[in-house]
């Protein structure tokens, strides 16, 4: 059988990409001449979502675009946060998403004494000064956008006494907080980011790949650009946030002596509808047990959504309809909807379910009648080993198929009307059996020996309506999750005064169907296959939960509305 996704396809870019065009520039005029090189930096404190996933695509598709190649660094400069759990998961989705870092996977911890080595460069060139300003007095000295920033009284200490200071801060004389390593660069600078910026402070913390060698950890400004000329990227590739940033991630490139001059560039952070793209925000709602972990399908996480049932496919061809702009963009949610549809579609095996089952039974069928209706698995790969169905007296369709009274443009099951059951044959309504409460127990059908597999009436009657259905007594019983958007609210962030984000989750976004009546070929459903339940939507068997004789499916993605 064929897999639903095909892991080792590439991410690639499209040519509208103004980054795409950047590059060929600088290959056309010369000014990199080597092979182009990008990076995918995550900081390992909490899992990838979506943004990363976008970010993934597009610096590892310039790269395959170019013939270049894209590092996986893990920017672990902050060891308060960071985790190896991270870490692993981290790979694990890029792996997943089809990226391929082959032998270069680095991580800014390893650099860590060719950066504390450069730090002792610059205090020698009289570019670096221990600061012992205490964190309130840096913050004061600092100034901000109206008021320029005022010199420390520790900036003309001596490159002697910068570099003992410097070292014994190394070497753990001194408590967190007490000094800081700061390049000198311009306190009146309109830029913040230039006015003597951190480089180093003390943090008597354990990393969790150096242990307890470093008590004193580079700021990440500082670290990124000099870890992007180790690795000679070429195209060091950003969110927009770090525009302001990239004077001073010049001023690294330029004062050092670094082995390759990198460039930065920036794009626009994607945010999407109906959902929090923030780590932070993420980690809370695991932590405060809102959702069942980093991996729940609601999340907008890599592995939430592989959880899910979204192939490495889907999010590749989200990462390409949405392109990179230079703008703030927010994504509607349905794009990313339409993408899923649009990649499913092509290989999700057909099946029928039914969800809210109620039973009909085919009065003018001898009490062990069976036969097997054989249909195709996917409308456009006839290779495909056929189903089969299992055709017997007692059948389910869905409650929301019939109607006592209805309207007149109700072309479903009714009493006294007919509906042809899809793959199988047409049935006409006879009777509505009520249990003592009054709640419909079953209804008594006929069937229409004449009509099997879509054949038209003898007669000519109209048969509009088709609905799906299973085999009462040849059927599996499975639970079916269906999900709604995470947020009730189009930008969760907009909360009323003493409320947070969390305010706006919504109460009713996972609906758990305990019974679903599954086609009995489901009992051999696969992880590696995503199943269209006909006039339905998308499902995929839950990767953490769904035992062989425990089945329970997810919804991946509603059909398109209009089914
Ligand atoms: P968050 O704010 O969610 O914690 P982050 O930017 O701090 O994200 P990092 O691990 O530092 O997370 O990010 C790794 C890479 O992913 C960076 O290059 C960053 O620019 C990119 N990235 C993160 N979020 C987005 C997003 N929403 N859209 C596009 N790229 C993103
Ligand atoms: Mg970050």
């Amino acid at each position: 059988m064929k897999k639903a996704s095909t892991p080792n396809s590439k991410p690639t870019q499209d040519s509208a990409n103004f980054l795409k065009q950047i590059i060929e520039k600088d290959l056309e005029t010369k000014k990199v001449t080597g092979p182009i090189v990008t990076r995918f930096p995550p900081e390992p404190n909490g899992y990838l979502h979506l943004g990363h996933a976008k970010s993934i695509c597009l610096n590892f598709g310039l790269a395959a675009d170019f013939n270049g190649r894209c590092h996986l660094r893990f920017d672990d400069t902050n060891p308060e946060t960071e985790d190896v759990e991270y870490v692993e998961s981290i790979k694990d989705d890029v792996r997943w998403l089809g990226a391929d870092w082959k032998d270069h996977l680095y991580f800014a911890s390893d650099y860590f004494q060719q950066l504390y080595d450069w730090a002792e460069y610059l205090i020698q060139e009289n570019k670096a000064y221990v600061c012992s300003l205490k964190e309130e007095q840096l913050r004061e000295y600092r100034g901000d956008f109206m008021k320029p920033g005022q010199d420390s009284p520790f900036r003309t200490r001596s490159v002697e006494e910068n570099l003992d200071l410097f070292r014994r801060m190394k070497a753990g004389e001194f408590a967190e907080g007490e000094h800081v390593l700061r390049a000198k660069i311009d306190m009146k600078s309109p830029n913040m980011n230039m006015r003597d910026p951190l480089l180093y402070r003390i943090r008597k913390v354990r990393h969790h790949r150096t242990g307890d060698a470093w008590c004193i950890y580079p700021m990440y400004d500082y670290a990124h650009p000099l870890s992007d000329a180790i690795e000679h990227v070429t195209h060091s590739i950003c969110t927009l946030e770090f525009q302001d940033h990239r004077p001073f991630y010049d001023w690294c490139i330029e004062n050092l002596p670094v082995p390759a001059k990198p460039k930065q560039y920036e794009f626009a952070r994607m945010n999407m509808t109906y959902l929090v793209m923030s780590k932070r925000k993420l980690l809370q709602l695991v932590k405060e047990g809102l959702v069942m972990g980093w991996d729940d399908p609601r999340m907008p996480t890599i592995s939430g959504m592989r959880r899910r049932g979204y192939t490495p496919e889907c999010l590749q061809l989200f990462a390409k309809r949405i392109g990179v702009a230079k703008a703030e963009s927010l994504i509607d949610f349905e794009i990313l909807e339409g993408c899923v549809r649009d990649t499913l579609d092509e290989v999700s095996h057909r099946a029928m379910a039914v969800l809210n089952p109620i039973k009909v039974v085919i009065d003018n069928l001898p009490e062990n009648h069976r036969e097997e209706i054989q249909t195709a698995r996917h409308p456009k790969k006839p290779e495909l080993e056929k189903r089969i169905l299992p055709f017997t007296k007692e059948v389910y369709i869905d409650a929301a198929d019939f109607m006592e009274n209805p309207p007149s443009d109700f072309f479903r099951l009714a009493p006294g009307k007919e509906v042809r059951l899809r793959n199988a044959y047409v049935i006409k309504c006879k009777e509505v059996v009520k249990d003592a409460a009054g709640n419909i127990e079953k209804l008594i059908c006929d069937y229409d020996v004449a009509t099997l597999g879509g054949k038209p009436t003898q007669d000519g009657r109209k048969v509009k309506g088709i609905v799906h259905w299973v085999s009462a007594t040849e059927c599996i019983e499975a639970e079916v999750r269906l999900f709604d958007r995470l947020f009730s609210v189009a930008d969760p962030d907009i909360v009323s005064e003493g409320k947070d984000f969390k305010s706006n989750l919504n109460p009713n976004s996972l609906k758990v169907i305990t019974k679903a009546k599954l086609e009995l070929g489901l009992r051999d459903a696969s992880q590696n296959i995503r199943y269209q339940f006909e006039r339905v939507g998308y499902f995929a068997l839950d990767s953490v939960d769904s035992k062989p004789n425990n089945i329970i499916f997810n919804q991946v993605v509603e059909l398109a509305t209009g089914h």
